[in-house]
């Protein structure tokens, strides 16, 4: 007579470790000049991607094409940083509003009291936030030391800076990519930039021309940052990656001459980049 004995065997359990390597935010640098564009550089903006968040920092002209020529989609924009509201920053606005106007998202536009206030006459004057327009804009306005919990997570501290009335700088705080990256806008050499700078991953601060131009123009010691300032005052602050941007189109100079200035001073990890360079690099 048969009969079924259970049989208790030992099972081998396999254990399966889903292990997630870390995500890392990708900064793609669509422009690089300062006011003047040359033929190789256009106005300094930034598109990050950290996770879902889609950020763009500063508006110069032709975002849509910019960021389509690097492979990237402008309509998955979901934020905004505005630092101040001189046209390099700010006059290709209207243009990406319009571009995506049918389609129906919300860009979050974060900015000084003064620059929510210009940006909405700005898209007033163009009817860019009239019901047909399916692109929303929300306005949201950051005081100087405010800290913002935005898009999925991400934090945003607004530092002001002694560039234009309506001047901020940003840190963005990405917990889920372990990163802290700063950006300086436009700006003299400004201590509260550099308190903050100590203890970031990534500074991303103006370096307008060699110092022989603020020589020559004495003006723009209260405005802009030289290449030799940025270094001494970066190794100072023990800044540990630097990427210097803004470059004037409007004197003669090469970014060899930039890299030399800094590196005067300046010890730490050093990238001069090029419109539509990528950070950290690909390998
Ligand atoms: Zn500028
Ligand atoms: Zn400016």
């Amino acid at each position: 007579m048969g009969y079924f004995k259970s049989i208790r065997e030992p099972i081998d359990f396999v254990f399966i470790i889903f292990y997630k390597l870390p995500s890392m935010a990708e900064l793609i640098i669509l422009g690089t000049g300062g006011a003047t564009a040359t033929d190789k550089r256009d106005n300094t903006s930034f598109f990050i991607k950290s996770g879902d968040d889609r950020i763009l920092i500063d508006c110069p002209g032709s975002i849509v094409h910019k960021l389509k020529k690097a492979g990237e989609r402008p309509d998955e924009i979901n934020l905004l940083l505005l630092t101040h509201i001189h046209p390099d920053h700010i006059y290709g606005l209207p243009s990406l509003v319009h571009s995506l106007m049918l389609i129906e998202k919300e860009i979050f536009i974060y900015g000084s009291q003064e620059t929510v206030n210009f940006v909405a006459t700005l898209l007033d004057l163009f009817e860019l936030r009239k019901p047909q327009i399916k692109c929303k804009t929300v306005l949201i306005p950051v005081n100087p030391g405010e800290e913002k919990i935005i898009g999925g997570g991400l934090r945003l501290r607004a530092i002001r800076t002694p560039h234009h009335s309506s001047s901020l700088a940003y840190l963005l705080i990405m917990e889920k990519d372990s990163q802290k990256w700063l950006f300086s806008g436009d700006t003299p050499p400004h201590p509260p930039l550099w308190a903050e700078a100590k203890v970031i991953d990534l500074l991303l601060h103006e370096a307008s021309a060699p110092h022989r131009f603020f020589e020559t123009y004495p003006e723009l010691k209260a405005v802009h940052t030289s290449s030799y300032e940025l270094g001494f005052y970066a190794e100072q602050a023990g800044v540990r990656r630097l990427i210097p941007c803004h470059f004037f189109g409007e004197v003669d100079f090469s970014l060899e001459e930039i890299e030399t200035e800094i590196r005067a001073n300046y010890t730490g990890e050093l990238f001069i980049p090029r419109d539509f360079d990528r950070w950290p690099k690909k390998i």
